[in-house]
């Protein structure tokens, strides 16, 4: 599989301090998309899924996970190896979170998904929602038992200085988010 970065705690991109992973891989090229530079699957990306979990074990042995996001690139495109990240984490949150591009219609197996916001990024559809990239994109929950979470999320987000994130990492300083329309053009300039 290709995984490009793993960050904890990330507070923006659904409840709690979670674990949020981002695939390499995607085709779809969305214009305005926040993470172009991991449209490409790049060899140093490769790993596996048991590497992440090991990755996922050391945090947890000092820090509370209290879910999984799942971005990128697109999880997705990756379905055997992210069934099997998914089923490797159970043990520390069975919060998961996965992003797609894809439409909810066109996948099967979500085994061990607690939620799933689908769709391809639209730029102009973008108001800057909690959790949502552009107005097009679902949120679908499918445990009955993250609903009261996932329904007051949005209203913790609102008491928050910023509802974007900055960590550095090996690939560089990272913005994490979900980011206002032309964020990309403008950190080109920038
Ligand atoms: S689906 Fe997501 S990762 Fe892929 S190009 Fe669109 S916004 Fe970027």
């Amino acid at each position: 599989m290709f995984v490009a970065r793993l960050l904890y705690p990330v507070t923006v991109l659904g409840p709690g301090k979670r674990v949020a992973i981002w695939f390499a891989g995607c085709p779809r090229r969305c214009p305005g998309c926040s993470n172009p530079e991991l449209w490409h699957q790049s060899e140093r990306y490769r790993t596996t899924p048991e590497t992440v979990a090991m990755m996922v074990a050391k945090i947890a042995a000092e820090h509370k996970i209290d879910g999984f996001t799942m971005t990128g690139g697109d999880p997705m495109m990756q379905h055997d190896d992210l069934m099997r990240l998914i089923a490797l984490l159970s043990p520390y949150s069975r919060d998961i979170l996965v992003y797609t591009g894809y439409r909810y219609e066109e996948l099967s197996d979500l085994t061990g998904i607690t939620a799933l916001i689908d769709g391809e990024y639209r730029e102009e559809e973008n108001r800057f929602t909690p959790l949502i990239g552009s107005d097009n994109q679902r949120l679908f929950l499918f445990d009955e038992a993250y609903r009261v979470r996932y329904r007051r999320y949005p209203k913790s987000l609102a008491g928050a200085p910023s509802p974007i994130q900055n960590f550095t990492s090996s690939d560089g300083h990272i913005s994490v988010g979900i980011h206002r329309p032309r964020f990309l053009r403008q950190r080109l300039k920038s």
